[in-house]
């Protein structure tokens, strides 16, 4: 912090200092990490609003850190992306998430495969491996590319031009299915969602939480019931995250969601409990 300059009050925060440090030292730390193994994932399942069975799970990753313990992914994935480190760091996660898809399916027989989704971040869309590498992973693990959601945010299309949209095209076509995911955090045009190659929208927390309220603002109400007619009137599925009370979900259910991820249904975990809970409701 005190490099940024003499006259910036920073370097009279300890706080933040400390937090310079740390950052200084994560970034550090980020290539050997990946090496070292010290990345691991979280499932969050994604639940059917309308009979609560497992539709898939997002791919969560974090940081086993050897001093600070366990981070989340908003600590390292900003740094990650600044370094250029996201590029492998996230072919691993699409590797590792994929394998781990393909082993529920093995797993248990049913009818329909668990889905795995995986986040994109910005600088994987540009980097020129993403369609031969995602190609090469599914291929490897013996996973249909339908099995696959790629969650994209909504920033990171906003104004994309068509070299951005041509990989994403190229998966679409593939049966990969695109998410655009914080959906209503960004000043889309809704228009412009016609020109993406998108399958589905995530809605954003922020909705999940207005929801929270009982009766919930009208207004908010309104908004997300738009925003599902609108969807749904161009074959875009609904996902909403953040869902944390059974009010939530009956609110989110009614306005025609539907699919749903949140602390209601699970917090993300280890592989082994997104099984255990696709095999409870595939028995009864
Ligand atoms: P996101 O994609 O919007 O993921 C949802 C976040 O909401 C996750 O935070 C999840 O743990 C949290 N969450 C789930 N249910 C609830 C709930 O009911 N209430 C509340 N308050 N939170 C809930 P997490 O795991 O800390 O991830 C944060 C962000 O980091 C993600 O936001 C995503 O943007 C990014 N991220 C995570 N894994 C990856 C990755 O492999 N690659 C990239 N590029 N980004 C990742
Ligand atoms: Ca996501
Ligand atoms: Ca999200
Ligand atoms: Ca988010």
């Amino acid at each position: 912090a005190k490099s940024a300059g003499g006259n910036r009050f920073e370097f009279a925060d300890p706080e933040s200092d400390a937090r310079a440090i740390t950052r200084h030292g994560l970034t550090t730390a980020l290539p050997t990490a990946l090496d070292r193994g010290e990345f691991f994932i979280e499932y969050q399942p994604l639940v059917h609003l309308e009979d609560g069975r497992v539709h898939g799970a997002e791919a969560l990753v974090r940081w086993l850190h050897p001093q600070h313990g366990v981070l989340g992914p908003d600590r390292f994935i900003p740094l990650a992306e600044h370094t250029g480190l996201i590029v492998p760091l996230g072919r691993w996660v699409l590797e590792e998430s994929v394998q781990q898809a393909r082993a529920w399916q093995e797993k248990h027989d049913r009818t329909g495969p668990l889905r795995i989704n995986v986040n994109l971040s910005p600088c994987q869309l540009t980097h020129p491996g993403l369609v031969s590498d995602t190609v090469e992973i599914l291929a490897e693990a013996g996973l249909e590319p339908d099995a696959l959601c790629l969650e994209v945010t909504e920033s990171a299309l906003i104004g994309a031009d068509d070299a951005l949209l041509k990989p994403l095209r190229r998966l679409a076509e593939m049966g990969v299915d695109i998410a655009l995911d914080d959906f209503g955090t960004g000043y889309s045009n809704l228009a412009n969602l016609r020109r993406l190659p998108v399958r589905t929208l995530k809605l954003d927390r922020s909705f999940t939480q207005s929801m929270q309220r009982f009766p919930a603002d009208p207004v908010d109400l309104k908004i997300v019931e738009g925003i599902v007619s609108l969807a749904h009137s161009l074959d875009l599925a609904v996902t909403v995250e953040g869902v944390e009370t059974g009010a939530q979900a009956e609110q989110l259910r009614i306005l025609g969601c539907d699919t749903a991820q949140g602390w209601y249904y699970a917090r993300p975990g280890p592989p082994d409990r997104l099984h255990e809970l696709a095999l409870m409701d595939a028995t009864g």
